[in-house]
């Protein structure tokens, strides 16, 4: 079987020094590759690489930085064929859903990021105390580090690196181990768009590769998307050498939809919602709560599309939705399912194991279950979608807030008083009117509670990876013991 380079380090893709994985296809469970992941001596080194370049990179203007971002774009493009290869391989996605969605998204996302880095600057300049003038300035923070889950592998670097790179800063960047190799690719097109060696350097492996990231005391930052048991490692870990974390945890989003909603639409875009890349989605509708007078209407508006969703082959041109990442995982969903109807709730479609090969796992949708209950509460992520039903307005933006996540949410009405008011009083970091899950490059993506903090995407990503520093210029003489003295 063909070994795969699992090292990125200063410029170059070699072989790591850890223990070698095989990459598995989550469609037909057939072996792919053999990767030779990263050891912890060759995080170290990637480490070393990453501060090395870190004074000629943060001392390039925000407009040479930006044009290697543009470069890595366009390279991105013309490297369609080869990421969307990997990507469906060890991810199951549809194939349009990367080549034509993923892909072009994250370009879109790195030419933003390419933009943004040079309209940073201080909030304030000027004489702020008497005899000094003063300066803020937006510096980058040195090496950071990024760790990134399988469920988006390529938007996710992107959305590490993107941002930390516009900032003047350098990376180590680690992608999950089901799902290295368009990260991998990435870092050699980065090279190839003229990215100085050693400003992006990739390790693989798990959470101990992670953790020894993390526990670097020359890492000044961690990015971090993944499960919260994961963002909690990090941050414990992060506090011996108190360095600066962000956190884009898991999701459990509500839709809350009115009885003057349009059903039909909300039907089958909570559909799209809950079963987008087969629901392994942070900001995947999850728990849908509808108006007690429309709830029937809706239960069979969405029974019918949950089960027209084509699920299958993600090389078939007819399908929606491919196979969960792993059948290790694909057992795990239907864990949740199970115990769910074992403990009350009514199944209207899916839950059921198919036979043969691969991860696959039809919509489901459960209706009934309690609030504390299991499904209601806790992240599934696969395509299963819990109906519940609230009387008031109230009761309504209650349910949606009894969750320890913060991520998504959305508000299905005509009102638009109501989808204010309702909006204004959800904790999340995005509330969706009238539809649920697009996002764009300016606007910022993150959570509040359980599913972290920090921003992605948007200038307040690319400020994130940077520190204002205050320089104070005495340009007149004032007496030596008077710092204090109000302006
Ligand atoms: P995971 O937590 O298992 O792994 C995520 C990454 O963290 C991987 O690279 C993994 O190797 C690494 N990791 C795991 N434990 C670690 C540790 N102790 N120290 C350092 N690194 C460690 O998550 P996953 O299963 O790959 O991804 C699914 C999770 O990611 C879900 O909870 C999902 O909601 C979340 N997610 C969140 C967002 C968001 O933007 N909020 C986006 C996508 C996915």
């Amino acid at each position: 079987m063909t070994q795969t380079p699992g090292l990125h380090l200063d410029g170059t893709s070699r072989p790591g020094n850890g223990l070698p994985t095989t990459l598995i296809d989550p469609a037909s469970g057939a072996e792919i590759c053999v990767v030779a992941q990263s050891s912890v001596d060759d995080v170290r080194a990637a480490v070393d690489a990453a501060a090395a370049a870190f004074p000629a990179w943060s001392a390039r203007t925000a407009g040479e930085r930006a044009r290697v971002l543009l470069r890595l774009a366009d390279l991105l493009e013309d490297d369609a064929d080869a990421l969307t290869a990997m990507e469906v391989a060890e991810t199951g996605k549809p194939v349009p859903v990367f080549r034509d969605g993923e892909l072009p998204f994250a370009a879109d996302n790195l030419r933003f990021f390419a933009g943004s880095a040079r309209s940073l600057e201080g909030t304030g300049a000027g004489v702020l105390s008497e005899g000094f003038t003063s300066m803020l300035v937006r510096r980058p923070l040195g090496v950071v580090a990024g760790i990134a889950p399988w469920n988006f592998p390529l938007v996710m670097a992107i959305w590490k690196m993107g941002p930390a790179l516009a900032a003047g800063n350098t990376m180590v960047l680690k992608p999950a181990p089901q799902t290295p190799r368009t990260t991998l690719r990435l870092a050699e097109l980065a090279a190839r768009a003229g990215l100085p060696a050693g400003v992006l350097n990739v390790v693989t492996g798990g959470a101990d590769v992670g953790q020894a990231l993390v526990a670097d005391p020359r890492v000044a930052m961690v990015s971090v998307t993944g499960s919260p048991g994961a963002g909690r490692a990090v941050m414990e870990t992060a506090s011996a050498t108190t360095k600066r974390v962000h956190l884009e945890l898991g999701g459990k989003a509500p839709a809350l939809v009115f009885a003057d909603a349009d059903l039909e639409g909300a039907a089958g875009a909570l559909t799209m919602a809950s079963t987008y890349n087969t629901g392994q989605d942070c900001t995947a509708a999850t728990r849908v709560y509808v108006e007690a007078s429309v709830a029937e209407e809706l239960a069979r508006l969405l029974t019918e599309r949950m089960a027209a969703v084509t699920w299958g082959d993600p090389h078939d041109p007819a399908t929606d939705i491919g196979p969960l990442v792993s059948v290790e995982h694909r057992d795990r969903v239907h864990g949740f399912v199970t115990r769910a109807v074992e403990a009350g709730a009514e199944l209207l479609t899916g839950g059921e194991l198919p036979e043969g090969p691969g991860g696959y796992y039809p919509p489901t949708l459960l209706r009934g279950a309690a609030q504390d209950a299991e499904i209601v509460q806790q992240e599934v992520f696969g395509p299963v979608l819990v109906l519940g039903t609230f009387a008031s307005e109230d009761e309504a933006v209650a349910l949606a807030n009894d969750s320890d996540y913060g991520l998504a949410s959305s508000v299905w009405t005509v009102d638009i008083g109501r989808a204010l008011r309702v909006a204004h009083r959800i904790e999340a970091g995005v509330t969706w009117v009238n539809d649920h899950l697009p996002v764009a490059s300016e606007a910022p993506h993150g959570g509040v509670k359980g599913s972290g903090f920090g921003k992605d995407m948007s200038h307040e990503a690319v400020l994130e990876y940077t520190v204002t520093q205050h320089v104070m210029i005495k340009h007149a003489a004032r007496d030596a013991h008077d710092s204090f003295r109000p302006a």
